[in-house]
């Protein structure tokens, strides 16, 4: 039997492309290779607030809520919090996010596969028509919604690690910690040569402490951190040693881990083909000023649910009738490319930062300055 969509990976991408389509009506398959939805979390989860309210997530997805965002350059301890006296950011309980959208998914007639890896897709006649896992499965539009792994668009070509920066992050999730009420980030080369240590709270004493930066890019700064011998796991530790954090977790208990890589800063060129789209971080499509992927994955998720549905309905799945996800996902790679910026991420930068995040709140431009801040 064919299938209309078979959906590959069950993270935000994959389930928000998989819930519209098939409350569309078609006949859909959503396949995950872990034995359950949500069974390894690898993000901090912190998105906008009004992701919430523009992709109708479930409140109760939501851990803690802040009007308030705080920027430390910890190489002089210059601190600016900036308070924009309405709710603007959150951080989400990704594991619920996950398992309410299978709800949603099952309810409207969607298929769910777990414990099941795809390790390629079927061609024939230069079109995408299944992929293979224990057994072949057919459809008629395969979606790589499989993360990092990319493993569709790998294998078709359309994404290497070579073509985009891997960020890497790690945090912990702690109990019995002092919590400010705001999101917190802190910069500087003395926390992470090319990324940012953060601070988020998810109750009124834990929150997710973690660091990111990138890997495996070609670039001279990075040569330079390995070759200080730059290590994530040392740089968080020595972060937590920092005495203005220090005070504040020295009671904490470790609750949970959560690392992970993930493509950003350069989305792949292509990201459809003859019966074939890919969402989310396969398509290397978060953001490089704050390494931000859920709500793009949520998007552009989304985006090829509907598009997806309109070509099943029209009875033509070729390159030409899906290219306008291609336009979409095109206009947003050259947003990220212009702005991103990582590789002169140096202390500079920050203390220019600093200035204009400072000059902004002066003049009462902080809401432009978001704006900025969120544009990819
Ligand atoms: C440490 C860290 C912190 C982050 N923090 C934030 C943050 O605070 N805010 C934010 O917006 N973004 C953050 N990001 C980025 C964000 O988490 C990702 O961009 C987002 O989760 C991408 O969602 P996705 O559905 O595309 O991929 P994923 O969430 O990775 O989902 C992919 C799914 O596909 C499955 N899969 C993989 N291969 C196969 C296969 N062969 N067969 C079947 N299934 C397969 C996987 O098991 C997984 O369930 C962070 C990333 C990391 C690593």
């Amino acid at each position: 039997m064919v299938k209309d969509v078979i959906i590959v990976g069950g993270g935000v991408a994959g389930f928000s492309t998989a819930i519209e389509c098939s409350m569309n009506g078609l006949d859909t398959l959503l396949i995950e290779k872990n034995e359950e939805v949500g069974q390894i979390i690898k993000t901090s989860a912190v998105t906008w607030s009004d992701t919430i309210s523009e992709f109708d997530l479930p409140n109760s997805c939501v851990k803690m809520r802040s009007n308030k965002i705080l920027f430390n350059f910890l190489e002089n301890y210059d601190e600016i919090c900036v308070d924009f006296n309405r709710e603007i950011m959150c951080t989400l309980d990704y594991q619920r996010l996950l398992q309410e959208f299978s709800k949603i998914y099952l309810k409207s007639g969607g298929e769910l596969m777990l414990g099941t890896k795809v390790s390629r897709p079927i061609i024939r006649n230069d079109t995408v028509e299944g992929v293979v896992s224990k057994k072949d499965i057919r459809g008629k539009i395969v979606i790589d919604a499989s993360g990092s792994d990319s493993v569709l668009c790998r294998f078709l070509g359309l994404f290497s690690p070579q073509m985009s920066y891997m960020g890497i992050g790690m945090e912990y999730e702690l109990s019995n910690v002092e919590t400010q009420d705001a999101m917190e980030f802190y910069v500087g080369s003395c926390v992470v040569p090319i990324g940012y240590a953060w601070f988020f709270p998810i109750s009124d004493n834990s929150a997710r402490l973690g660091i990111s930066s990138i890997i495996g890019t070609p670039t001279k700064e990075y040569e330079q951190m390995i070759k200080s011998g730059y290590s994530l796991v040392l740089k968080l530790d020595q972060f937590m040693k920092n005495p203005k954090i220090y005070k504040r977790i020295k009671q904490a208990k470790i609750e949970a881990t959560h690392a992970g890589i993930y493509p950003l800063g350069n989305p792949i060129k292509k990201a459809y083909r003859n019966g074939f789209m890919a969402v989310g971080d396969a398509a290397a499509q978060a953001g490089s000023m704050m390494g931000e992927g859920i709500r793009y994955a949520l998007k552009f998720g989304k985006t090829a649910g509907i598009i997806a549905s309109e070509a099943i309905q029209s009875g033509d799945i070729s390159e030409k009738k899906l290219r306008k996800y291609g336009d979409l996902c095109n206009f947003h790679r050259k947003k990220v490319q212009k702005n991103c910026n990582l590789h002169i991420k140096t202390d500079e930068y920050w203390m220019d930062f600093m200035d204009s995040l400072r000059t902004a709140v002066k003049s009462k431009h902080e809401e432009a300055f978001l704006s900025k801040l969120r544009e990819y």
